[in-house]
């Protein structure tokens, strides 16, 4: 029924990318090519996803087989290019495959946008043709068996101040010693690689930052205990330590001393997938909640016919769409080669925010059927509120943008 995107699709896709600027305001305006991946991506989320979200979260269990199956649709090397395994398809298409997957599984959504923007994306973007081998390939779905990735940036004692990392790392020879713990690490039980941050020359501050690629099969390599999170709990969650862990010189990502850009740049990538996490989040609580409020009723009548119900509605839907246009104007920019750090932090802050309101509204709809598990409600209310936290906080949002914003201004003075 699904099939690996095809080539054709594909190479129109990466066209479109190119050359069809205008602005998208609707699904119905996409380009023929987007909008059938998001049919694709809305039957599989409808049909594979969303019927068995609420078993995992309850179980806490790793969906291997929708991920076997995502990799096999070409949605686990989303924006590796064809050369690497990948099925090379634009930011917009991202943007697009993370809100319908988040839609049917927010854990879903999760593992497979660390994975796509938070690992392949630095090693496919700084990485040496070497590396692109074996460090990309078997992890785009272009081999029989996937890999997973995953991404350690932040630490126990510093998350926000990413600058701060303690971790270090130290020549030996043509070798690299790596100490150090990375923390909250989403698909920590499942990857069999990470994109590691780690201190070179601690004089240099942020500077003296450098990114690797750690084997975690490696000696010295090991795993903290499963965080037992409030949602999206069928994705893994922990420590990455490293003791005196050794790594061939061939595993330094980009040059040394980059590691701060390389983990900026992957964020900015990043934040486009936690908007489509968002925007699904809150596109599941809508549903969820006009359903109910069209069949249930009160006082005689559907509780929809209330006009304060109404203004639930329309206020849900207000803000999922002007986040949606957020995001999609900031993958249109990264698609179109422009810098995009501002508009990427102001779709993650929009897009989280809405998923979180509609989220809280949806349970007030459904009343008390909102607040047990038999209904979906509360599981997208735990699983929104993640989106304000990782890959940067609301906060951190908010420094991003107003400092972009005084930049401007003090430029044209
Ligand atoms: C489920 C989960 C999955 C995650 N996955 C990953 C992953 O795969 N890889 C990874 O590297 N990290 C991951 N993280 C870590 C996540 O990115 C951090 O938790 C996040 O960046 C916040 O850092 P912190 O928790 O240290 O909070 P802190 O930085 O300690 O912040 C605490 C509070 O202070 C505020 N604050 C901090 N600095 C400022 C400031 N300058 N101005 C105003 N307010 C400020 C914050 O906004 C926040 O409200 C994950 C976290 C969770 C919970």
């Amino acid at each position: 029924m699904f099939s690996r995107l095809s080539t054709n699709l594909t190479r129109r896709v990466a066209l479109t990318a190119r050359y069809g600027c205008r602005s998208i305001t609707t699904h119905s305006q996409l380009p023929e090519e987007h909008k059938m991946i998001y049919d694709m991506c809305r039957k599989f989320a409808d049909e594979e996803l969303a019927p068995n979200a609420g078993e995992w979260d309850k179980k806490h269990e790793f969906p291997t087989d929708a991920i076997a199956q995502l990799a096999e649709l070409g949605l686990m090397g989303i924006n590796v290019p064809e050369s690497m395994g990948g099925v090379g398809l634009d930011a917009l298409s991202y943007a697009i495959v993370m809100e319908e997957i988040s839609r049917g599984c927010a854990s879903t959504g999760v593992i497979c946008s660390a994975h796509n923007s938070l690992y392949l994306y630095p090693v496919v973007e700084f990485g040496t043709p070497e590396q692109h081998e074996k460090w990309v390939t078997p992890f785009a779905g272009g081999s029989e068996s996937l890999q997973i990735g995953c991404f350690g940036l932040s630490e126990p004692g510093n998350g926000s101040d990413a600058g701060a990392a303690t971790t270090t790392a130290t020549r030996d020879g043509d070798d690299w010693i790596i100490n150090g713990t990375k923390a909250w690490i989403t698909n920590a039980y499942e990857a069999s690689a990470a994109v590691v941050f780690a201190t070179t020359d601690k004089s240099l501050k942020h500077k003296g930052i450098s990114a690797f690629i750690v084997p975690n099969d490696a000696e010295g390599f090991s795993l903290g205990a499963k965080e037992d999170k409030l949602g999206i709990r069928a994705s893994s969650t922990a420590n990455l330590i490293m003791e005196n862990v050794r790594i061939s010189g061939d595993n330094l990502l980009g040059e040394e001393g980059q590691g701060f850009k390389i983990a900026m740049q992957t964020l900015d990538g990043g934040r486009i997938g936690v908007a489509g996490q968002g925007l699904g989040i809150a596109s599941a609580a809508i549903d969820c909640a006009v359903n109910y409020a069209l069949e249930r009723t009160a006082f005689g009548k559907p509780i929809a016919n209330f006009q304060m119900i109404q203004h639930k509605i329309s206020e849900m839907v207000l803000a999922r769409d002007s986040a949606r246009l957020l995001t999609w104007r900031a993958a249109q920019m990264k698609d179109a080669g422009e810098n995009y750090t501002r508009e990427a932090a102001m779709a993650k802050l929009a897009a989280s925010e809405a998923a979180t309101m509609c989220a809280h509204q949806s349970i007030q709809i459904l009343g008390g059927m909102g607040y047990v598990t038999e209904m979906p409600a509360e599981r997208h209310y735990r699983d929104a509120r993640i989106t304000e936290i990782y890959e940067g906080t609301s906060e951190v949002q908010h420094l991003v943008i107003s400092n972009d914003v005084l930049k401007e201004y003090k430029s044209s003075y």
